[in-house]
């Protein structure tokens, strides 16, 4: 995070099938990153000890100490504690994916990827990461949030869409700041719930899933943004 410029970043690629660890390292290098790669969880977290990277790229199933247990480390430590971090999982682990996102990583590639959409969201994460956009909204905050057609006012709690007032309750205004801190990025039920039990709002999972219902409808046509994303969460659409 200390380089904004982003072709020049540090990448540490935590993978321990070789060859996708060697196609990881070799596409990221042909686009300009210094990029490590490492093969266990254990190397891993003694790569960011020594040298702490811009971002990680994190495979889950890692023999020893897995990919879960050094996302979980490197939020606890000050240092590393908003370095961007985006899982490598296979298909079907939503499970794995959702435990990921709620230790702590910011975004999740499923393997097999296309060297686009690895270069994308790395680009995404390095770009969020040097913005300082990892954030949740506070109040009085002036800052204002426009994505596609919709206009948020984080301190005014105000919303308009095609600059049309839109009534929306407190805690549906909190769910849409919360997505729209990060488009194009996934959230669970539990980090939505997280941020909004801060408020005091008591309300369960299937209860996310509800005022997420209500929310796009107030939204009109704004609301086809937030997009489900079946077994993990919600995004706001970029
Ligand atoms: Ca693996």
């Amino acid at each position: 995070m200390s380089n904004p410029s982003l072709t020049n970043s540090t990448i540490l690629v935590v993978e321990d099938e070789e060859d996708i660890r060697q196609l990881v390292t070799y596409t990221l290098r042909k686009d300009g990153y210094q990029v490590t790669g490492v093969s266990s969880g254990e190397d891993a977290l003694a790569a960011v000890a020594s040298s702490p990277p811009d971002l990680v790229l994190l495979d889950l199933l890692l023999p020893g100490i897995d990919g879960l247990s050094v996302c979980d480390w490197l939020r606890r430590r000050k240092e590393t504690s908003h370095l961007p971090i985006i899982m490598l999982t296979a298909k079907g682990e939503e499970d794995d994916i959702v435990k990921g996102l709620n230790a702590g990583a910011n975004d999740y590639i499923t393997k097999p990827f296309s060297r686009n959409v690895l270069l994308a969201r790395v680009r995404a994460a390095l770009r969020n990461a040097s913005l300082g956009r990892d954030k949740t909204p506070q109040e009085g905050d002036t800052e204002t949030l426009s994505i596609h057609n919709l206009v948020i006012h984080l301190g005014r709690h105000e919303v308009t869409v095609d600059n049309e007032p839109v009534e929306l309750s407190a805690t549906e205004f909190r769910i849409l700041s919360i997505l729209a801190t990060k488009p194009g990025w996934v959230f669970t039920r539990e980090q939505i719930l997280d941020d909004l039990h801060g408020d005091r709002y008591a309300i369960t999972e299937r209860a996310v899933d509800v005022h997420i219902a209500a929310l796009r409808r107030r939204l009109g046509t704004a609301g086809q943004y937030i997009n489900t994303v079946r077994g993990v969460g919600y995004r706001l659409k970029e």
